[in-house]
């Protein structure tokens, strides 16, 4: 059995109590419940369809449930809004008659959901579980000894501009708008990067050095002028002070499994197997699979290309496969496939499984608001100092 034939029937029913211990000591204060309650993970996909169905009536307005596009089919059929991370939180924002917000997607995005939210809006994520492994790989403690380190290094005239992927935890937007910088989306970064270099001399890009990387080469920076900075081995090249001294970017060394399974060997493949078919990928691939592509774009360009193409086109996609199985569903008149032949959902998205949902509406409807995610006030005010920089733009 490939591994998408064992992804696609098997029935996610564990209980899944692991959190990054950093997100955890940051909601210490929240009501969280780890460990699902056994008779949810019993049920059977029709008991959760008719109780999810029946909760969401009585919450009726009170409520407004997002889904990520990568969520799988099972979740995403409830979501009264679909997006990708940053449409999701500003749609969360453009709707204060709902108390509750149930996020269907991973940690950070609904921390930036509570973020710009209204103050009496109560965000949840139905498993606390659901985590990104990218976003974990650069936590506030990591980044602020690189920024002393570059700033030992470089003096004071360092002029470094830190910029933040929306794939990261709220702390570290909050770095980023108290030291002068921004956030960016996978669709603004080229807009950010411009927005930096107009007051700094140099860019610290975290977490994500691949859509950080591509950013900066259409940008026109030269590889040469890009430092990897690796949070476990800071400056361990024998010249790294002369490489950072040079450097116009400094890229964190964070990737997103999920992006990181798609390869050149790929590419080829499809463009001999179907002649004339077009590659379209996300930026958080490598270099050499953006370079290889014919297009490359956040999510919801991927979306837009697939929704404009005229009948017959056919379509290899380098992107996480909940997503692009629903475009081949729902667009049979096009040939559309992914380029990895056996990938795997997002793990962590894939956390999110209809129990989950049923046990934590069933709670409001109950009065118990189970697994918010709350951010710390001073948290709030930086971090929308960053995202309120990047929405000027
Ligand atoms: S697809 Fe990658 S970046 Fe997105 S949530 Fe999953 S691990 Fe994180």
């Amino acid at each position: 059995m490939t591994l998408q034939s064992a992804c696609a029937s098997s029935k996610e029913e564990r209980v899944l109590p692991l959190l990054y211990p950093e997100t955890r000591a940051r909601h210490s204060h929240s009501k969280r419940i780890d460990t699902i309650p056994q008779h949810y993970a019993e049920m059977s996909g029709e008991e959760l369809d008719v109780r999810i169905a029946a909760a969401r009536a009585t919450l009726g307005e009170r409520l407004v449930i997002l889904g990520h596009h990568y969520q799988r089919d099972e979740i995403i059929k409830y979501a009264d809004y679909r997006g990708d991370s940053f449409k999701l939180a500003q749609l969360a924002a453009a709707r204060p008659q709902a108390d509750y917000i149930v996020f269907c997607g991973v940690h950070f995005m609904a921390e930036s959901a509570d973020i710009l939210s209204a103050p009496h809006q109560k965000v949840i994520l139905p498993n606390p579980a659901a985590g990104c492994s990218m976003a974990d790989m650069a936590n506030i403690a990591e980044v602020e000894e690189c920024w002393e380190m570059l700033v030992d290094t470089l003096g004071d005239d360092a002029g470094i501009i830190p910029v933040t992927y929306m794939n990261s935890a709220a702390n570290l937007k909050a770095f980023c708008g108290r030291n002068g910088g921004i956030v960016c989306t996978s669709s603004n970064a080229p807009a950010v990067i411009k927005w930096a270099f107009s007051r700094g001399k140099r860019v610290l890009f975290f977490p994500d050095e691949h859509l950080g990387r591509n950013t900066a080469l259409k940008f026109g920076i030269q590889e040469e002028q890009m430092v990897v900075w690796d949070p476990k081995d800071p400056m361990a090249s024998d010249n790294a002070d002369e490489e950072i001294e040079n450097s116009r970017i400094i890229l964190w060394k964070g990737y997103c499994t999920t992006h990181m399974r798609f390869n050149v060997q790929q590419i080829d493949k499809a463009r001999a197997e179907y002649p004339g078919i077009k590659i379209l990928v996300h930026p958080e691939c490598r270099r050499e699979v953006v370079e290889a592509a014919d297009l490359y774009g956040s999510t919801e360009y991927i979306i837009q290309q697939i929704e404009q193409a005229p009948a017959g086109s056919q379509w290899a996609i380098a992107t996480e496969i909940n997503l692009v199985h629903r475009l081949a569903k729902t667009h049979p008149e096009q040939f559309i496939f992914c380029l990895d032949p056996v990938v795997c959902p997002c793990s962590t998205m894939y956390r999110i499984h209809p129990a989950y949902l049923a046990w934590v509406l069933e709670g409001l409807v109950e009065g118990e608001v189970i697994n918010q995610v709350i951010v710390d006030d001073e948290v709030v005010y930086w971090a929308r100092v960053a995202l309120e920089r990047m929405l000027a733009l």
